[in-house]
């Protein structure tokens, strides 16, 4: 792993740079290339002038570890309205919510009551309810959160993250249960005991676990793979897993971060690939923006370019 990676995911986490650095002029301007604006009316404005391109969208809102118990509640309330303002504006929309927004640290069975109110909101509009993963603590109560929701229904997805040694054993029990995945590289740093340090091999095993995913047994109700990433390599090698074993199109989708490769998500929606964009919006950006950033120093050079803009 890069140091200026390391350096990145390191400033994520701290509470001093994140307090000076959301103030600063330029770093807000650099953020609006990853995030159409901080309220869910931009999400939803953002999510509206992708739908003509049949590009689908996921919303999320920003803020993770949230302090107090009480704020889960407006967290809920919030989500409960963005499933609202997804109806009323007739998109193909999903949210996708963080555990730790909705109380996972206070009280898990505060955070299940919550996620219960979205799913059934979810489950009355049709539309769909996404488990974020954040980092490795959280895998274990993540999951085991995700298995008492699917009692309820099978609308409902979790990500996992092809960086951890552990992921391929988790895929098969959450095969065997018939599970929306979406796998993901992973944005957290991670120690080299339980994740690969080398992004080579972070690349292989996505694909292995993919190509896993993408075969037939996997097709019990609630199956779904999102073949969640950027990497034009690795959508091409799954695409042709697709081909080869003629993977029926409703098995997948392609899903993407907004403002990154948004010319490829076109292109795939346009040759009829399944394909969504995930929207975040919200002012608590700053941990998130530094993982992005992360995951492509270059963007890092973006930045210092907005410093001069004045
Ligand atoms: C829909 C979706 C949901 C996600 N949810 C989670 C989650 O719940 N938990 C989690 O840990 N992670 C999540 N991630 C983030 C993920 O783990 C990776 O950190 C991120 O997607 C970058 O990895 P990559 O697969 O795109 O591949 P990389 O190898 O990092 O990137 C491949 C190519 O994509 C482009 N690219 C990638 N990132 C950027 C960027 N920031 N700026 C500009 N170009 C870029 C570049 O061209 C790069 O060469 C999510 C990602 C997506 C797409």
């Amino acid at each position: 792993m890069s140091v200026m990676r390391k350096a990145l995911l390191w400033a994520s986490t701290n509470a001093w740079i994140r307090e000076n650095a959301m103030r600063t002029g330029f770093v807000r301007r650099s953020v609006s290339k990853f995030m159409p604006g901080e309220a869910i009316e931009d999400a939803v404005q953002a999510a509206k002038a992708l739908q003509p391109t049949q590009v689908n969208t996921i919303l999320t809102r920003l803020g993770e570890n949230i302090s107090h118990i009480e704020e889960a509640d407006e967290v809920c309330d919030h989500y409960l309205k963005v499933i609202d303002l997804i109806t009323a504006a007739g998109i193909d929309s999903q949210i996708s919510v963080k555990p730790t927004q909705l109380g996972y640290d206070q009280d898990f069975e505060v955070c299940v009551k919550h996620c219960l109110r979205l799913i059934d909101r979810c489950e009355e509009t049709k539309t769909f309810f996404w488990l974020d993963m954040e980092g490795s603590p959280y895998v274990d109560g993540t999951i085991a959160l995700f298995k008492r929701l699917r009692e309820r229904t099978p609308n409902i997805g979790i990500a996992i993250q092809a960086y951890l040694f552990r992921t391929e054993k988790d895929i098969e029990e959450l095969v065997a249960l018939g599970s929306a995945i979406r796998m993901v590289k992973g944005a957290y740093l991670e120690p080299p005991d339980i994740a690969f340090p080398e992004k080579a091999d972070v690349d292989e095993n996505y694909f292995k676990i993919c190509a896993r995913l993408l075969q037939d047994d996997n097709t019990k109700p609630g199956a779904l793979t999102h073949i969640a990433t950027h990497d034009p390599v690795l959508q091409d090698r799954l695409m042709k897993v697709v081909a080869d074993r003629k993977v029926s199109t409703d098995r997948y989708e392609f899903a993407m971060l907004f403002g990154i490769t948004t010319a490829r998500q076109k292109e795939l929606a346009a040759q009829g690939q399944r394909t969504r964009c995930l929207i975040s919006y919200g002012e608590f950006w700053f941990p998130w923006y530094m993982r992005r950033l992360a995951e492509r120093p270059a963007n890092v050079w973006f930045v210092v370019r907005n410093m001069f803009k004045g």
